[in-house]
């Protein structure tokens, strides 16, 4: 079987990254703007050539930002590089390398990496850096074109490295917003059934080994809750797959209702949930899971999922015992939920000796 294109690990990064795009837009505002600073600046320092290239550089944002509206992103990257390139170049080459304008092209670096894929971004990195060297060599050899007073050249450098701070800025901020997001979203699969968004398996057990070892420290009890829907296969068979997840979710719900903000729940396994009840003894675990079997006993099911169901469930509960490890405690609770089946099930059982 073919991998979705999502999961090909040569997939461009920009192809996953619409915030990016939302940051290109932002950058294409920002730096019209300053161009349109220049043009009136270039007036005033008597540099009427840079002062029309403003114009066209502004020109160019606009089309690349109605680009990137209409998602034509491809395009709207070239004219963001062209105008760059251009301005930087014809930038230096008028007035020098000590207007700074080369400082521009720097911003290109982190943004290549996120945009492109490795390959292509490494590729044009060099050929960015080729062009940074080459203009810088040439200005070694050759007097600016269009040189401007000594004054304004220092107002020109001390502008153009002030953009380039705040667009820097700018830009590190969104690179670190999207890691954090980014981050975050990884933690929440990693520790949470994508169905249900309660915990899972492996989140349910780091959590319950913690409380295994507050038991052990304190002695203050804990109780296991399985809690198993009774013939779910049946419900699936009846109403279909996609009813059978929309009352596993809201199964979900309504258990996690009637527990306090202390307690654990988890997506165990299939149609199966285990919560973790700390400073619970039995019996208010027992009162506990009655009243989430109750709860889902009176639910208006046609409301919820469009069809009449009838659902119930069973549990069994355990508390910790010395020298219990989280094995032999669920399956304690284990083999209360059996009982609970065995007896007729839409019962909760007690753990035995
Ligand atoms: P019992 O009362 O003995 O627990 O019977 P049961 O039918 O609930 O138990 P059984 O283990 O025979 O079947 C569990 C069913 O749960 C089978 C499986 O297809 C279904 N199931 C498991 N995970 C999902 C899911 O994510 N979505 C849906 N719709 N069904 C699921
Ligand atoms: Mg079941
Ligand atoms: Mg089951």
């Amino acid at each position: 079987m073919s991998r979705p294109k999502s999961m090909s690990a040569r997939e461009p990064i920009r192809e996953r990254r619409p915030q990016f795009w939302q940051v290109a837009k932002r950058c294409c505002q920002i730096a019209a703007t300053v161009d349109v600073a220049f043009f009136f600046l270039f007036h005033l320092l008597g540099s009427p050539i840079l002062a029309w290239v403003n114009v066209v550089s502004v020109t160019m944002y606009v089309v690349a930002y109605r680009a990137l509206a209409r998602k034509q992103n491809g395009l709207a990257m070239s004219l963001i590089w062209a105008e760059v390139i251009i301005h930087a170049g014809l930038g230096v080459l008028l007035i020098g390398w000590e207007s700074g304008f080369h400082y521009f092209l720097l911003m290109f670096i982190p943004a290549l990496f996120v945009s492109m894929a490795l390959r292509t971004a490494v590729i044009f990195l060099v050929a960015l850096w080729s062009y940074y060297i080459t203009l810088y060599l040439v200005m070694w050899v050759i007097e600016p074109l269009q040189p401007i007073a000594p004054g304004a050249l220092l107002a020109v450098y001390l502008f153009n490295l002030s953009v380039v701070f705040a667009m820097f800025s700018y830009l590190s901020f969104f690179y670190l917003t999207m890691v954090t997001t980014a981050n975050r979203k990884l933690r929440r699969m990693a520790t949470t059934d994508s169905l249900t968004a309660l915990f899972n398996r492996r989140q349910m057990t780091e959590l319950a080994e913690k409380e295994l070892a507050r038991f052990q420290r304190t002695g203050r009890p804990v109780a296991f809750l399985v809690l198993d829907i009774d013939h779910f296969k049946a419900i699936n068979d009846r109403h279909g797959h996609e009813v059978g997840d929309r009352v596993l979710i809201e199964v979900a719900n309504l258990i996690k209702a009637q527990l306090r903000t202390q307690d654990l729940i988890s997506r165990w396994g299939g149609e199966e949930f285990l919560a973790v009840l700390p400073d619970t003894g039995l019996d208010s675990a027992q009162a506990s899971a009655e009243r989430m079997r109750k709860a889902l006993l009176a639910h208006d099911w046609l409301a919820t999922t469009g069809e009449p169901i009838d659902l119930t469930i069973s549990a069994g509960v355990s508390e910790l015992r010395p020298g219990d490890n989280l094995n032999s405690a669920i399956s304690r609770a284990d083999r209360a939920l059996y009982r609970s089946k065995e007896g007729g099930r839409n019962r909760v059982e007690l753990e035995t000796i």
